[in-house]
């Protein structure tokens, strides 16, 4: 047994090069979606169970897909079910799990620490699906294989493609959302210029410097919309969060006003490159933060993120359980 389990709490933890290599993997994984088998067996006989505190579509079933396509057991719970609604304490559940011997916990959790809690509790692998307000790794990655196939340029020698120098505009409620911190530490670290747009009161001060030097220098706050749109590569929009507003002061007018001064439309668009994609992580509201006809238009790639994700969810495991030179091996067995 091994050592020391390969979390994914942070892209935070993670360099560039282990970003890539994720990225990597998630390419040879990327195509099987479309095969009729749609199987491989590096993980066969391995246990995944999926912890959900939270609500989730996407991020549950493309976790569960990506364990059963590496042919691991995947076993879901989620807190409707769980003895937490009963009172029993995460890291008690967490005992309770592990002693069933799983090989990986992946866990979605309202408290913001939630993963890295249980990581430096449990001797099994653990896999942040989204912890509050603050991360959702795996969703910056499945983000950033997403850019790279659509806006990567291709390395001189025949290397990964490189996201350096793009510019991509990150819209919406950032002071809520683990997908845009988990995205800016990430984009930042491939080199990608970033603009966070939205009112100031959906900007959390100090957010350039959330992952220091390689966002200092690459992350710009813009208040409006028409300006941090000027020319981007990527529009990335975001959800407003309300379900994290509770007990807060209102952080803007309504939602009709901020979808007209910050949604996305055809005519803001427009401010964009003509070449440029939108990207949503889901939950789209169609008509508050994304016009119906952009969401449905030639340069949504939004369906293409949720089949990045399973690719993107199949190298993580493999690299929880296997790493990276397991799954080499296994692909050439
Ligand atoms: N699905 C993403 C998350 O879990 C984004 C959202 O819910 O708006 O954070």
């Amino acid at each position: 047994m091994r050592s020391v389990p390969r979390h994914l709490v942070s892209i935070a933890d993670l360099d560039a090069t282990e970003i890539v290599r994720i990225l990597d993997h998630g390419d040879r994984y990327w195509a099987l979606g479309h095969e009729p088998i749609k199987k491989l067996t590096s993980l066969r006989g391995r246990t995944v169970i999926n912890l959900f505190f939270e609500n989730s579509t996407r991020t549950r079933t493309s976790f569960e897909l990506a364990a059963k396509r590496l042919s691991a057991e995947a076993i879901n719970i989620s807190s409707s079910g769980a003895s937490i609604s009963k009172g029993e304490t995460l890291l008690d559940t967490a005992d309770n799990l592990e002693a069933m011997a799983p090989d990986v916990i992946v866990v979605r959790h309202s408290f913001g620490g939630a993963a890295a809690m249980l990581a430096g509790h449990v001797s099994c692998a653990v896999i942040n699906a989204g912890d509050g307000q603050h991360e959702h790794p795996t969703q910056a990655l499945l983000d950033a294989a997403t850019i790279r196939r659509m806006k990567g340029k291709p390395a001189a020698g025949g290397g990964s493609p490189s996201l350096e120098g793009l510019e991509v505009a990150i819209v919406g409620d950032i002071a809520h959302s683990r997908v845009a911190r988990s995205n800016i530490l990430c984009l930042a670290k491939l080199g990608v210029q970033i603009r966070l747009v939205a009112p100031l009161t959906l900007i959390p001060r100090g957010i350039e410097l959330i992952g220091g030097e390689v966002t200092r220098e690459r992350v710009r706050v813009v208040n409006r919309l028409e300006d941090g749109l000027e020319g981007v590569d990527v529009v990335m929009m975001l959800r407003i969060q309300h379900e994290r507003f509770e007990g807060e002061a209102p952080r803007f007018p309504n939602t009709r006003e901020l979808s007209r001064t910050f949604g996305l439309s055809e005519r803001t668009l427009g401010f964009a490159k003509p070449d440029a994609i939108v990207m949503h992580p889901g939950p789209i509201n169609r008509g508050v933060e994304l016009a119906p006809s952009v969401a449905d238009g030639p340069r949504a790639v939004i369906l293409q993120q949720v089949s990045w994700g399973v690719a993107i969810r199949m190298a993580v495991l493999e690299r929880a359980v296997i790493g990276f030179d397991g799954a080499d091996k296994a692909v050439a067995a």
